[in-house]
């Protein structure tokens, strides 16, 4: 059964990464900790969810960038893939464009690689907030620690560091919550629950410090919270939150948390993240494009009443369906059926079948509204990167300057 989402129960995000740092490990925790899979896949045997082609199989990389609906604590979560191979930047900024949000996984033995860089600053070109994964922790010589401070030296980021790691490497079991002053242990099994408990009587003076240094970091945040915490007031947990939100939001700071998504350590806390500190598709800015006639800017809300805004992101060969035109709505909704004005070739087409892709099933839809992400089968002559629209209201989004492709010669 499909259910219907209010906007800010909605999140379309994606699971940033340059290549090994661990993001289809991660994708698989979440579709497995979010209840749509079957079965756990895994990179190494190459049975994994988001890695439908052949040859992304074959190589071992993911070159496929599609959108996944899953769900997690009555949030709907689009789950945009993208790729992080260096060869396939273009990939990269298309998928960029069309989330609200962001995972950075980082490999906690490296911390931040020149890679890790690349992958940031183009986040940082379309402005996606961002919540940081630090992964690996069960690897020896990986640390938490460590991995916050390349993130502050070399992304020249805020980081909010939000966790404190209990036992190192292949001890590697649980994380202090520093908000709540909560321990949070896990067993190595898949599908296992976080038990939370009391923080270790040897830890608990760390984990004070920590908190005052993380609770003061995030006043500096807030013209509000600054005044309460140099009068030495009591800052709430729900106001901490309300000031990391807003950071994110601002790309002002970024909250780190870890873990071990091979050890499935950490996922879940990281999804209640996504819901904490990533934004709705109601609190990014409204989209701009341009007129097709007379080349003025329109914005166009996020809003169901608006006319239709949509912008295909990629378009998928599926060996069942056909041809997948995967999509992100802006404005107005788009509906199974009708004829939709593509306004980048300025031909009109119809819309075929509306499907919503889980991890493993495919659900047929009427209408396709504002801020969310489907795909359409049956548009024979779109392509990426196209509007579809109203042929009433029509409107251009901005293209996306490609770099020229990079030629590797062997
Ligand atoms: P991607 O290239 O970023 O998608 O990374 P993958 O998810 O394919 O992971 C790259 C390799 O790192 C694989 O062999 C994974 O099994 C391994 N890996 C991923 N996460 C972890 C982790 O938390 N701990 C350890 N030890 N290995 C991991």
């Amino acid at each position: 059964m499909t259910r219907e989402y209010p906007f800010e129960r909605m999140r379309n995000i994606g699971v940033i990464a340059h290549i090994d740092a661990g993001k289809t490990t991660t994708t698989e925790r979440i579709l497995f900790y979010t209840g749509k899979t079957y079965k756990m896949g895994s990179v190494d045997d190459g049975t994994t969810v988001t890695d439908w082609m052949d040859q992304e199989r074959e190589r071992g990389i993911t070159i496929v960038s599609a959108a996944i609906t899953t769900e997690w604590k009555d949030y709907q979560i689009n789950l945009i893939d993208t790729p992080g191979h260096i060869d396939f930047t273009a990939e990269v900024q298309r998928s960029l464009r069309v989330l609200d949000g962001g995972v950075v996984v980082f490999d906690g033995v490296q911390g931040v690689e020149p890679q890790s860089e690349t992958v940031w600053r183009q986040a940082d070109r379309y402005n996606v907030p961002r919540i940081c994964f630090v992964n690996k922790l069960d690897r020896m010589g990986a640390s938490y620690s460590y991995s916050i401070q390349t993130i502050r030296e070399k992304l020249g980021a805020n980081p909010l560091q939000m966790q404190i790691q209990i036992g190192k490497e292949a001890d590697f079991k649980g994380v202090i919550d520093l908000l709540n002053m909560k321990a949070i242990f896990w067993k190595d099994e898949m599908g296992s629950e976080p038990v939370v408990e009391e923080i270790p009587a040897d830890m608990l003076e760390d984990a004070k410090e920590q908190r005052a240094v993380l609770v003061e970091r995030i006043a500096e945040l807030d013209d509000n919270l600054v005044v309460k915490f140099l009068e030495g007031e009591e800052i709430t947990v729900p106001e901490l939150k309300a000031a990391i939100r807003h950071a994110v939001l601002t790309n002002t700071a970024t909250p780190v948390f870890c873990g071990s998504s091979l050890k499935n350590k950490g996922v879940q806390l990281l999804l209640d993240a996504v819901i904490d500190y990533l934004p709705s598709p109601a609190e990014v800015p409204p989209v701009k494009g341009t007129d097709p006639h007379t080349e003025k800017e329109i914005v166009r809300n996020n809003s169901l009443d608006e006319p239709l805004c949509a912008l295909i992101f990629k378009i998928v060969s599926d060996p069942y369906a056909g041809r997948m035109a995967y999509f992100r709505v802006y404005s107005g909704k788009l509906e199974q059926g009708v004829m939709a004005y593509n306004s980048s070739n300025q031909k009109k087409e119809r819309v075929g079948r509306l499907i919503r892709v889980y991890a493993d099933h495919r659900e047929d839809l009427a209408e396709i509204g504002a801020g969310d992400i489907g795909a359409v089968l049956g548009l024979k002559n779109a392509s990426t990167g196209d509007t579809i629209c109203s042929a009433h209201d029509p409107i251009v989004l901005e293209r996306i300057a490609f770099p020229e492709p990079v030629i590797f010669v062997a």
